[in-house]
């Protein structure tokens, strides 16, 4: 397989590298091709501003959606964004490894997101009819491609259960797992999550790195987390109200999102 691996951490030496260097590592023993996106070793530039549309008249206001796709269509994207994008079509799977900061992901990752799944893309692409409301959620750029979040936390895994203070990591991570990838047609399989991870000791590391090189092993065979299509008759369009009749089984909020349960691992 070929993989894209995208570590968002400062640190060299964080705990966030060592893991990262634990997939990296895995990888090559399975013989799989790999590229990595070091994002602070890269020093990316995590917001989208007019810098990224250099075609852009002086006198025009910056529109970021049509600035994006005339960039994307007339290729005068940023050379950044244009590798970033590059390695994105390259890979059929995609590993983002991230520390949880403030419930989601670090800064410089959102802006990552923001510059490379750019308009005509990752989004604003397809057909708008009443049976296909555009190449999304499911479709789009990315179909036939797999994604998978590699998150650590200082939480405990209780804060984040289903009755957790901190709400449910599954939901935490829908933003991201289905507003972005499953958005752009990745299928996403169930993240990995190392919890507690600012205590942890050298056995805490070894059962962290085992259950994730297990992880990495079975990338090609993990089922993805199950989530509804938006254009294969679920939804009213325009509306994208999940149909009345849809039995849910009684799952409530972000859950309805997904045509049957599955346990998240981590
Ligand atoms: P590091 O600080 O690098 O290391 C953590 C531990 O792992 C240390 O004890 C270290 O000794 C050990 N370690 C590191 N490398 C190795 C190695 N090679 N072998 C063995 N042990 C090693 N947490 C939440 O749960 N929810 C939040 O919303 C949240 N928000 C945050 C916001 C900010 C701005 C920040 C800074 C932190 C936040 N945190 C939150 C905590 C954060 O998620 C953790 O600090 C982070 O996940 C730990 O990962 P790290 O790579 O930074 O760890």
């Amino acid at each position: 397989m070929r993989i894209l691996v995208v570590l968002a951490h400062p640190e060299r030496k964080s705990l966030n590298a060592a893991l990262s260097q634990v997939i990296l590592d895995e990888l090559h023993v399975q013989g799989h091709e790999v590229r990595i996106s070091d994002l602070y070793a890269m020093g990316w530039k995590a917001q989208i501003d007019r810098d990224d549309f250099p075609e852009l008249p002086d006198d025009q206001p910056l529109r970021i959606p049509s600035a994006s796709r005339d960039a994307y269509h007339t290729a005068s994207l940023t050379d950044d964004v244009a590798s970033e994008q590059e390695k994105l079509l390259w890979a059929d799977t995609v590993i983002i490894q991230f520390p949880l900061w403030w419930f989601t992901m670090p800064a410089i990752l959102k802006g990552w997101v923001d510059r490379v799944f750019s308009c005509g893309f990752a989004y604003g692409v397809g057909e708008h009819n009443d049976k296909h409301w555009g190449d999304r959620y499911g479709e789009g750029v990315f179909a036939g491609k797999r994604a998978m979040l590699v998150v650590t936390t200082g939480g405990w895994e209780q804060h984040y259960s289903a009755r957790g203070i901190n709400g449910p990591m599954e939901d935490l991570l829908f933003p991201i797992n289905h507003g972005i990838l499953f958005y752009a047609g990745f299928e996403v399989l169930p993240p990995f999550v190392a919890y507690r991870a600012d205590n942890l000791d050298k056995a805490g590391f070894q059962t962290a790195a085992d259950n994730l090189r297990e992880r990495v092993r079975s990338l090609a065979l993990t089922d993805p987390i199950p989530y509804r299509y938006q254009n294969r008759g679920d939804y009213e369009i325009p509306t994208m109200v999940l149909r009345q009749d849809i039995e849910c089984e009684g799952r409530e909020g972000f859950r309805i999102h997904q045509a049957s349960s599955l346990q998240q691992s981590s």
